[in-house]
C-alpha cells in the first residue's frame, strides 16, 4: 500500500482532499490533461494513461512527482491487473525522498523473485521510464506468460536526488531527451554504482537491505552507455566477478543470456550482445568488458549466490527507442526466469549450500579471459550542434559486423582456500555494522579459544595517489605465515562456511580484489600492524586444543 507519507511535496492537495480515491482522481485528471494538451505522433493511441515521458513525446523524462503520480494513476484505474500493483517504500535518499519499489501479484514463497532496478545513475533515465510502461502493460493484462510464474519488484527510480537535478547541461552527447537528465552520482556526490562493497550512501544501504529481506533470485540493473559507436542496440553483462558460483555462472552466460539475445533479435528486431568496449578505442582490435570487481551492483549480487544482469541500452539511439529496447530486453530477461524458474530457484538454493559446506577457493589477481574470435557489429554516428555549442552523437542505423577477438569475462590467476573462518582482531563499529548491512554471519566467542592461524605479512601496502569516491584505494601484497593465536572470550569470528561466504572473503581476505582493505577500512589497524601489532584480520585455520603448544 502507498502511504500518504510516501507522497512527499504534495501537502497541498493532501490537506485538500479528504479521501485517497479523490486523490488519486486529481492527479489522474491531470496526467489526463497532460496527455491531452501535448503533441502525438501518428494515430490516436488507446492507451488508457500515459507516463509523463510519453505524453511528453519523449522530449523529456519524468521526475519522482511524475512517477509517482503515474502510479497512483494506474493502480486507480479500472484495468484487470492494477489492484496487483503495491508500492512499497525501503527508505529515503540522503536529501530525504522515498525509495521505494512497485510490487506486482502477491509474494508468493515458492515463486523466483526478480528485482528490477532503473536510475542507478540518474543520467541514464530508458529503465525508469521502461519500467513504467511494462507496469501499465502488466496491469492492462499483458504478459500472461510472466504474471504469476515470480515475485516481480521494480525500483523505478532508485538514484531519487540524481534524477531531481535535470538539466539539458548533463550527459550533452547523449541523444536526447531534450529536456535533460540528472546526475550521474547522488547528493553526497557518490557514485551509486560504485558503493556495494562500502555502502557509504543512503541508497544502496537500503538497496543491500531490500536484497536480504526479499533475497531476489535475480537482480537486473538497468542502464545507457557511455563508451564506444557500436551497431548494438543494448549490451548486456552477467556478474563479472570470478568469483561467482559456477554453475549459477554456467546457466547465466550459457543458458540465460544467449536466449535473451535470440528473442531480441527474433521477436523484436533488435541486436543485442555481452558489455564491452573497443579495446583502445579501435574496432580491429576487439572487443572487451568492464570490470570485475564487486563494487559494481551485478557484480556484488553474484557474490551473494544470485543471478544478475546488467543493462545498457545505447546512448546513442533516441531516446523513445532506448525506452523500447530496454522494456524488450526486460521483458526478454523476464519470460527466461518465468520458464526456468524452478531451474533458477534450485541453482540459488544449490548456491547457499555449496557455500555453506565450506572448501571453497578466493580467486585473486584476476585477468580477461583468453579471447575469441567473434562477429561484433560496428556502428555509426553522426555529430548534430546543439543549441549550447555541445555535440550531440547520433546513430546512424548502420551495423557492420566485423570479426574481432572478444573478452567478456575474467578469470583469476591465483588461488587461497578458505579458512574455517576469519578472525577481526580489532573489531571497529564501522567494520562490524557493514558485516551486519552485507548480512555475513559472526559469532563472539564464548570463551577464549586457542587456533592455528594464518597471518599476513603485508610487504607492499600502496595507497592510490588519486582520490576515488571519497578514498584513496589501498592495495595490499605479501604473504602468510602460519602460528598458533589464542582468540580471548568476545572475540569476532566470521565463519567461512555460510551462505554469504563468498561476499565474506572478498571483504575480509587481504589479497581480495575490493575488500574492506582496498576501501581504508582498517587504515587505523594497519597503523599497529606497522609497529609491530598484529594483522587486523587474521585466518583461522583449525581449533586447538587449549593446553597444546606449537
Ligand atoms: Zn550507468
Amino acid at each position: 500500500m502507498l502511504p500518504f507519507s510516501f507522497l512527499q511535496g504534495k501537502a497541498m492537495i493532501l490537506s485538500c482532499s479528504p479521501s485517497k480515491g479523490k486523490f488519486r482522481a486529481s492527479w489522474l485528471c491531470f496526467l489526463l490533461l497532460i496527455s491531452c494538451e501535448t503533441p502525438q505522433s501518428g494515430p490516436k493511441e488507446t492507451l488508457p494513461l500515459k507516463s509523463f515521458a510519453e505524453s511528453q513525446n519523449f522530449l523529456a523524462t519524468s521526475r519522482l512527482e511524475q512517477v509517482q503520480a503515474f502510479l497512483e494513476a494506474l493502480r486507480s484505474l479500472d484495468l484487470p491487473f492494477a489492484s496487483e500493483l503495491k508500492i512499497e517504500p525501503f527508505g529515503e535518499s540522503e536529501e530525504g525522498r522515498p525509495l521505494f519499489f512497485v510490487r506486482f501479484g502477491p509474494k508468493k514463497d515458492e515463486l523466483p523473485t526478480v528485482l528490477i532496478n532503473a536510475n542507478i545513475h540518474a543520467g541514464e533515465v530508458e529503465g525508469k521510464e521502461a519500467v513504467q510502461i511494462l507496469l501499465r502493460e502488466l496491469a492492462m493484462g499483458q504478459h500472461g506468460e510472466i504474471r504469476g510464474k515470480m515475485n516481480l519488484l521494480f525500483v523505478p527510480i532508485f538514484n531519487v536526488d540524481g534524477n531531481e537535478r535535470i538539466d539539458p547541461a548533463h550527459r550533452p552527447d547523449q541523444n536526447g531527451p531534450e529536456g535533460g537528465v540528472g546526475t550521474r552520482a547522488n547528493a553526497k556526490g557518490l557514485d551509486l554504482n560504485r558503493d556495494f562493497i562500502k555502502l557509504e550512501s543512503k541508497e544502496d544501504r537500503a538497496l543491500v537491505a531490500l536484497l536480504r529481506r526479499e533475497d531476489p533470485e535475480v537482480f537486473m540493473d538497468l542502464h545507457a552507455t557511455d563508451g564506444s559507436y557500436h551497431g548494438f542496440h543494448l549490451t548486456y553483462s552477467p556478474s563479472l566477478s570470478p568469483e561467482v558460483d559456477p554453475k549459477l555462472d554456467a546457466f547465466n552466460r550459457g543458458i540465460l543470456l544467449p536466449r535473451v539475445r535470440k528473442a531480441m533479435r527474433e521477436r523484436h528486431g533488435y541486436f543485442v550482445f555481452d558489455y564491452g568496449n573497443y579495446r583502445g578505442g579501435d574496432p580491429k582490435r576487439g572487443w572487451v568488458t568492464y570490470d570485475p570487481r564487486p563494487r559494481f551492483g551485478t557484480n556484488y549480487v553474484g557474490l551473494r549466490g544470485r543471478l544478475s544482469i546488467l543493462s545498457e541500452a545505447y546512448s546513442h539511439l533516441d531516446f523513445k527507442k532506448r525506452v523500447e529496447v530496454t522494456k524488450a530486453f526486460v521483458l526478454e530477461c523476464l519470460r527466461q526466469i518465468a520458464y526456468h524458474g524452478e531451474e533458477i530457484k534450485g541453482l540459488c538454493e544449490e548456491a547457499d549450500q555449496t557455500a555453506q559446506r565450506g572448501g571453497l577457493k578466493l580467486g585473486y589477481d584476476s585477468e580477461l579471459e583468453e579471447p575469441q574470435l567473434e562477429e561484433i557489429l560496428v556502428g555509426k554516428v553522426e555529430r548534430l550542434r546543439r543549441k549550447d555549442g555541445k555535440d550531440r552523437i547520433v546513430d546512424l542505423d548502420v551495423h557492420e559486423p566485423l570479426t574481432v577477438p572478444v573478452q567478456r569475462g575474467f578469470r583469476a590467476r591465483r588461488f587461497l582456500a578458505y579458512p574455517l573462518g576469519w578472525w577481526i582482531v580489532h573489531p571497529s563499529t564501522k567494520v562490524m555494522d557493514l558485516l551486519k548491512e552485507h548480512g555475513i554471519l559472526f559469532e563472539r566467542l564464548a570463551k577464549d579459544r586457542k587456533a592455528g592461524v594464518e597471518i599476513f605479512r603485508p610487504d607492499l601496502l600502496q595507497k592510490e595517489k588519486r582520490e576515488f569516491q571519497g578514498h584513496h584505494e589501498l592495495r595490499l601484497r605479501g604473504s602468510f605465515v602460519e602460528g598458533q593465536k589464542t582468540l580471548p572470550q568476545g572475540s569476532v569470528f566470521v565463519p567461512a562456511q555460510q551462505a554469504l561466504a563468498r561476499l565474506a572473503a572478498m571483504l575480509l581476505e587481504p589479497l581480495a580484489e575490493d575488500s574492506l582493505f582496498t576501501w581504508n577500512f582498517f587504515d587505523a589497524a594497519l597503523e599497529t600492524t606497522k609497529e609491530g601489532g598484529d594483522f587486523p584480520v587474521l585466518r583461522v585455520l583449525s581449533w586447538l586444543k587449549s593446553g597444546s603448544q606449537r
